[in-house]
């Protein structure tokens, strides 16, 4: 299905002042329960990735799951899970980080991926970048090289997107929201 921003766009709901006071909080939970919607989106990456080399789909924890886990199946590639801290069993290796809105850590299992592996990293927003640098060091520490980092919503203004390309990190969002 064609990708059309506007309609994507109208799904997201914004919050005000939630989860603190201040964040401007960007739900894309109705996109979920808009089969147009998430089929638009899903189309948007299949249609992007589907002749790329990536060889692995990396994805955090826990909105990030729900579209990589769909676009896993179409492409036909493997599914790594970056969760938060405490969730994986086995030998973890964890990564601390800042949120836009307090602090974290993430977690990947030992030799989820390896080198020579090609990921595409997923998740549904880029703010700060804080996330995505933690689940990239995670990746990259066990030799894993990142071939794009992928979001729904880009937040320009908190500078993430900014700094993952200066940081030689390819980044594709569907969609921004720039100054408002
Ligand atoms: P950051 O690490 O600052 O780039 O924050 C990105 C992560 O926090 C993503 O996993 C988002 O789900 C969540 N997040 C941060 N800011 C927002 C926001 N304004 N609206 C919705 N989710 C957000």
């Amino acid at each position: 299905m064609l990708y059309d921003d506007f309609y994507v766009k109208s799904l997201i709901q914004t919050v005000e002042d939630w989860p603190k006071e201040g964040i401007s909080f960007r739900d894309i939970t109705p996109i979920f329960s808009d089969p147009k919607g998430m089929r638009m989106v899903v189309d948007a990456y299949v249609h992007r990735y589907m002749s790329s080399d990536i060889s692995h789909i990396a994805c955090i924890d826990a909105r990030g799951f729900l579209i990589a886990a769909v676009l896993a199946y179409e492409l036909q590639k493997p599914l790594i899970l970056i969760r938060k801290k405490g969730k994986l069993p086995g030998k973890t290796v964890s990564q601390a980080y800042a949120l836009e809105y307090g602090e974290a850590e993430l977690e990947i299992q030992e030799g989820a991926v390896k080198a020579g592996n090609n990921v595409l990293l997923f998740d549904d927003l880029i703010a700060t970048g804080g996330t995505l640098f933690a689940a990239i060091k995670l990746l990259t520490g066990q030799g894993a090289t990142i071939k794009e980092v992928a979001a729904i919503i880009d937040l320009p203004d908190l500078g993430g997107s900014e700094k993952l390309r200066e940081s030689d990190v390819p980044v594709f969002s569907l969609c921004a929201y720039d100054g408002d």
